[in-house]
């Protein structure tokens, strides 16, 4: 019999790519099958991003590059973080990883042990908790809750520190919600957290381009105060619609960009060489693009929730970030899975049950409007179909 390690048994997963696997399973069986489960932009990536790639290989970028990123992309982010949230950044912090993800797992890992305690949001990105519960440390969650518009409160979060607390880890505007936090509760937050200097704050920043209604994104890096200990996580895949790619970036204090660069030469070595030239072009391109991607999510914002809203035993507040909506399904008389379930199998709808993004998710499902407004009307009318015949 193997031996394996026993944080192996703890490792979670993302619900997401299962679904994902089911519903091409179905699909291969000839039915019909709309997907508003995957969290990833159904654009592809702008033509100059990819000629970027192109050169690139062209001109003989084949080989490996720093572990950090080449000189050129981490100096094109930092200009990127100053002209969106008007930051000074040292680009000797910014590390460039294969995609968020790799971020957040080195920001847990660093922090993560037996005994340690580490605040996440729940329901929140699926791999917080796993990769938490992976290094052996105690999750300790962070709700939020649809009366708060999903966002947290300053003390919900200042409330749950103890001695043992390592890391907390915050995410705006978030998976699977899209709520935001408010720039009210995070100067309060931060103001709080002077009284607990030895604790580390990851932000997850990914879809920190993607806000609607006029609402402007609070990074935290606009905290001067937080710079010895704030691991800030952003990348390529949601804004620029590159998430095959594997491109992320992250800015680390000065005393831990060490630490996570030796991460990376033992993890990955470095990054795909054509991919970050590519993301160099992404940053410091034109954004006409990435303008009518956000027009078209906005669009599909307000018309799933309006539909949403007209669903029996469903209601829906209106999402102010990133792609998805976060309907509550507990008038249907359906448990999160069961109506995930149900759907996929009987209405050829993909969405994902709450509870895949935590305790605090069941009553709700998680539903991705990356997909075109022909696709989502289709599917909000078999999903209306469906809870009908089940009334
Ligand atoms: N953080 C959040 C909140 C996400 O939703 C995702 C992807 O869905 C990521 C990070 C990971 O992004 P990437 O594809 O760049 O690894």
């Amino acid at each position: 019999m193997l031996h394996l390690a026993s944080g192996m048994g703890r490792l979670g997963t993302e619900s997401a790519f299962e679904v994902l696997a089911r519903a091409k399973a179905l699909e291969a069986q000839g039915k019909s099958i709309i997907s508003l489960s995957i969290g990833q932009p159904d654009f592809q990536t702008p033509g100059h991003i990819v000629e970027a790639a192109i050169k690139a290989l062209k001109d003989g970028h084949h080989g490996y590059t720093p572990a950090n990123g080449i000189p050129q992309v981490r100096e094109a982010v930092a200009a990127d973080l100053h002209r969106r949230h008007g930051v000074t950044v040292d680009p000797a912090n910014v590390l460039i990883v294969p995609g968020g993800k790799v971020t957040m797992y080195f920001a847990i890992a660093m922090f993560g042990e037996p005994g340690a305690e580490i605040i996440y949001p729940n329901p929140g990105f699926p791999i917080y908790e796993s990769a938490i519960k992976f290094t052996g440390a105690t999750p300790v969650p962070l709700p939020l809750l649809e009366e708060n518009g999903f966002g947290f409160k300053a003390e919900d979060v200042l409330s749950r520190i103890t001695p043992k607390t390592r890391l907390i880890i915050i995410n705006s505007p978030a998976n699977p919600t899209g709520g935001i936090c408010v720039k009210a509760e995070i100067d309060k937050l931060v103001a709080g957290l002077e009284k607990h200097p030895d604790v580390a704050i990851m932000s997850d920043e990914i879809y920190s381009e993607m806000l609607y209604d006029g609402n402007v994104h609070t990074s935290l890096l606009k905290y001067p105060q937080l710079a010895d200990r704030l691991i800030v996580l952003d990348g390529w895949s949601k804004t620029y619609a590159m998430t095959g790619w594997r491109m992320g970036y992250s800015v680390w204090p000065k005393s831990l960009i060490e630490h996570a660069t030796r991460l990376c030469i033992n993890v990955h070595s470095c990054v795909n060489a054509a991919a970050q030239w590519a993301g160099i072009a992404a940053l410091q391109g034109p954004r006409t693009e990435i303008d009518k991607m956000m027009k078209a999510f906005d669009e599909r914002r307000k018309f799933v929730v309006a539909e949403l809203n007209k669903l029996p035993g469903v209601s829906c507040i209106t999402p102010l970030g990133a792609f998805y909506a976060f309907p509550n399904i507990k008038g249907t008389g359906f448990k999160s899975k069961a109506l995930e379930v149900a759907l996929l199998d009987e209405a050829g709808v993909a969405s994902i049950a709450g509870t895949s993004f935590g305790s605090y998710g069941e009553g709700y499902l998680r539903i991705s409007y990356a997909n075109s407004i022909e696709n989502i009307a289709e599917a909000m009318k078999r999903i209306g179909s469906f809870l009908a015949k089940r009334k």
